[in-house]
């Protein structure tokens, strides 16, 4: 029997994949309710919202879309980020509209050629690469960018400055060298058109599969110690904390209903400089969803905390991944037949196509 701990979205696409192919499979979650941190509600206002962050589809990885497309039907949405950078909001990642509006237009001239020449148009350059050019424009360009957008908003995303942050993590937010202001440039790209909750909804309805919520793993997991575990939650909990709490961020959302029709005129805003919150979503723009009232979400970060706050971000260094590591090991000696998957079990900063993509290939390699 196959038992999958945690039906967001890598747990529901495991499920799926086995059921699919015959195999019974048992789904529990904590939560009451379905689709992990990818879970969202109609409210009264009728807006659709993302409970734990705004979550935007996107991927270049075509099983992924396939997959997923089975599930649901798409809303046409493209993301833009603006960013709050001295009382004017720019489009995020930096591009060159962005260089436009914040400087006078011979500097922005001027950086804009040495952009193009030194790096050529539609390139995506991290920031700390642009730090290292030896152009004192270039050198002025990274020096403002980095102290306007990355600084702070990393800092109070991370606890951490950049430099210590995995690049992987400031390499998702570059300097784009184009005009182009949607925040992914994914071939495919899009919000579930009736929600994530509907699409993890479909993904589970299936003969071979049984769903059970409001369900902890501890309860249960004496029942199940010779069965196959797919285990998406975090391998400190699995494993009773015995070496200590894994580190990740926690973000608290403190959601605010405005009696008007709109906010703020995009879905994300970020604030990377000193407010304490880092970005505000504004979720009705998702789904283009009416009514003359609105709901955001103020979005404030901090370190994780056992019992008081959730995991949500894995911090990538060279300790977390060993002590990771020890309890990926120590669980595959109590437990016969178990996989990790998902941001938590894999303790990485998946976006949903790489999660989805892990769990396909998972199956796939069973
Ligand atoms: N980032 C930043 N300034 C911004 C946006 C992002 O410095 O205005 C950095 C920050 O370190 C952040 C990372 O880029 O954690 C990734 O941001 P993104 O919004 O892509 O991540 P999400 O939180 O939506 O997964």
């Amino acid at each position: 029997m196959n038992v999958v701990v945690g039906s967001g979205i890598s747990g529901a696409t495991v499920a799926r994949l086995l059921a699919d192919r015959g195999e019974k499979v048992l789904v529990i979650d904590q939560k009451p309710h379905i689709g992990g941190n990818c879970y969202d509600y109609y409210d009264e206002n009728g807006i659709c919202i993302h409970k734990y962050g705004p979550h935007i589809f996107h991927t270049d990885l075509e099983p992924v879309w396939m997959f997923v497309s089975r599930f649901t039907d798409w809303y046409p949405y493209m993301h833009k980020v603006l960013g709050m950078v001295d009382g004017q909001l720019v489009p995020i990642p930096f591009n060159l509209k962005s260089i436009h509006k914040v400087f006078p237009q011979s500097l922005a001239d001027r950086l804009e050629s040495k952009l193009l020449e030194r790096f050529g148009f539609n390139r995506k350059v991290p920031i700390l690469e642009l730090r290292q050019a030896n152009d004192p424009d270039l050198d002025f360009l990274a020096d403002y960018i980095y102290k306007k957008v990355f600084l702070i908003y990393t800092m109070k995303q991370w606890g951490l400055k950049p430099e210590e942050v995995d690049p992987g993590v400031t390499a998702r937010v570059p300097v784009y060298v184009s005009r182009d202001d949607r925040y992914f440039q994914n071939r495919w790209q899009g919000i579930p058109s009736e929600g994530y909750t509907a699409m993890i909804k479909r993904m589970l309805e299936h003969e071979n599969i049984e769903l059970r919520l409001s369900t902890s793993w501890k309860d249960v997991e004496d029942q199940h110690l010779n069965d196959r575990i797919f285990y998406t939650g975090s391998a400190d909990l699995l494993m009773y904390r015995k070496l200590g709490d894994l580190p990740y961020r926690s973000i608290k959302l403190d959601f605010k209903t405005f009696k008007k029709e709109y906010f703020q005129p995009i879905a994300v805003v970020n604030y990377p400089e000193n407010y304490d919150f880092t970005r505000i979503c504004e979720y009705k723009y998702f789904l283009d969803d009416r009514s003359p009232n609105t709901v955001v979400s103020f979005e404030y970060s901090s370190s994780y905390e056992y019992g008081k706050n959730a995991p949500y971000y894995p911090i990538k260094s060279d300790k977390n991944l060993a002590m990771y590591d020890e309890y990926v090991k120590m669980a595959k000696s109590r437990f016969k037949d178990i996989y990790f998957l998902g941001r938590l079990g894999d303790y990485k900063y998946y976006d949903m196509d790489k999660a989805i993509d892990r769990a396909i290939q998972l199956v796939a390699s069973l």
